[in-house]
């Protein structure tokens, strides 16, 4: 039988991706509307709450408190599809799956996050997890960046930045401010430490640079710029940098390490890019504010995978999924959408064990922080934003977002606000 004849199996809502974001966007919708068809494609028995290797590559958190059971997440009267999407055929409202199975829907939503590229860089997949190289983007290897931190007495550690956009921007940084805190605490002088980074600023928004600053000072951090990883040889330990000087022009460097943390490349997973849903840039092409595509009218996309120029953070994914959820309910019952996001994203900064500065931002840089001031400067070390990060935001990511509990992210309206579809508290 030819693929064209397969037998398809249709539904209202296809989710692409058991994510953060396709998770609670089939969440959201069910809490709006229980009786719809939903079925989420995601090949993963487990689920990952990634936000918290920063912690576990710290030994603030134990690897197992990041991962659930996929089948323990899917939300009620959702129906999950083991697999993954191989194709899209928007022209027939279906995708192909890598089995060979087509299915079809009346909605689909693109959430099928991003591809970290560890073999853009020569010799790191083969030294990754061994030879005192590690990255907190890895579950397998933030355990190991812990184990590493403890064990470095003397030497050089350094740590990579990638170019943008990367999922968790603040992470590498992340990764070395607790790092670094670990070696001062314990008098651990002979500890030289550099930061890399492929782009040309220390965090792309400005009024949280200040205090970033102090912490690089204290911890005598050499910051490098425009210092692109390029080679990594683990047995010999040592790192090749792409550096880019003043005026454009590139040299070679090479460092010797004993201790190094990579945050690997990232682009969009080769199934979108090479998809009729890529934008030139190779991500899922929707609109900044209603994320539908912007060329198919039953096709949205959120979380990391998608164009919008916002933090790729879970954060965003919980301020993006009720909307999809409300737009999409709006074009089934043939209404004009109204939700829209605002770039929101989050990214708490742990530049101490015990505080942190926790940015919060949308569109253009535009500062949208979600506590009064005189409770909570984002601009500024806290010791209340570290607690939000160590006990608060796990239970609002397992209990609330993936719940379809809006805490903090119901969906702005563009005027009239409609009464329709808002989520059941
Ligand atoms: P994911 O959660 O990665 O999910 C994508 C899903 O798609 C996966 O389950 C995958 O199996 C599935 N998939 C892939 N291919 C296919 C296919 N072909 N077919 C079907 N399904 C497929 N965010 C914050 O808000 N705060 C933080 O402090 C923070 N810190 C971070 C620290 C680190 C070290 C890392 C790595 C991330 C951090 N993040 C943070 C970012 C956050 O984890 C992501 O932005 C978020 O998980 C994005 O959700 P997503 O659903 O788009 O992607």
């Amino acid at each position: 039988m030819s693929a064209q004849f397969a037998p398809l199996t249709s539904c209202d809502v296809l989710i692409v991706g058991g994510g953060s974001a396709g998770i609670a966007t089939a969440a959201s919708l069910l809490r709006r509307r229980p009786d719809l068809d939903v079925r989420i494609v995601e090949p993963s028995e487990h689920h990952y709450y990634q936000p918290g290797w920063t912690m576990v590559g710290a030994g603030v958190f134990t690897p197992q408190r990041t991962q659930r059971r996929t089948e323990d997440l899917i939300p009620r009267g959702a129906q999950w599809v083991r697999g993954s999407v191989a194709a899209f055929d928007p022209d027939h409202d279906r995708v192909e799956l890598t089995d060979g199975r087509w299915m079809g829907y009346r909605m689909l939503v693109a959430a099928p996050g991003l591809k970290l590229d560890w073999a853009a860089i020569p010799g790191l997949a083969e030294t990754l997890g061994r030879n005192n190289v590690t990255s907190n983007y890895g579950y397998q290897t933030a355990p190991y960046t812990w184990d590493l931190v403890q064990a470095t007495r003397r030497g050089r550690a350094i740590f990579t930045q990638p170019p943008m956009p990367i999922k968790c921007a603040g992470a590498p940084q992340k990764a070395m401010y607790l790092s670094a805190d670990y070696w001062r605490a314990r008098g651990r002088d002979d500890i030289q430490i550099e930061f890399h980074n492929a782009g040309p600023v220390l965090f792309g928004v400005k009024e949280y640079v200040p205090a970033l600053m102090k912490y690089v000072q204290k911890y005598r951090i050499d910051l490098n710029f425009g210092s692109k990883l390029v080679a990594v040889d683990g047995p010999a330990r040592t790192a090749d940098f792409a550096v880019t000087g003043p005026h454009g022009e590139t040299r070679q460097e090479r460092r010797a390490f004993d201790f190094l943390h990579v945050c690997p490349p990232q682009t969009a997973p080769d199934f979108i890019r090479h998809s009729p849903l890529a934008a030139e840039s190779g991500w899922i092409e929707v609109d900044d504010a209603t994320l539908r595509h912007k060329r198919f009218e039953n096709i949205f996309g959120l979380g990391d995978g998608c164009s919008t120029p916002n933090a790729k953070t879970a954060a965003a994914a919980r301020k993006q999924a009720p909307v999809v959820a409300e737009n999409i309910l709006s074009l089934l019952d043939g209404l004009p959408m109204r939700a829209v996001y605002d770039g929101y994203g989050s990214c708490p900064l742990t530049v101490e064990r015990g505080k942190i500065v926790l940015a919060e931002f949308g569109y253009g840089g535009k500062l949208l922080p979600s506590f009064p001031k005189w409770l909570l400067d984002g601009t500024q070390p806290t010791r209340l934003a570290w607690h939000l990060k160590a006990q608060a935001l796990p239970e609002i990511y397992w209990l609330g977002m993936l719940r379809g509990r809006e805490w903090l992210a119901g969906p702005d309206y563009v005027e009239p606000a409609p009464q329709l579809h808002r989520a059941q508290a």
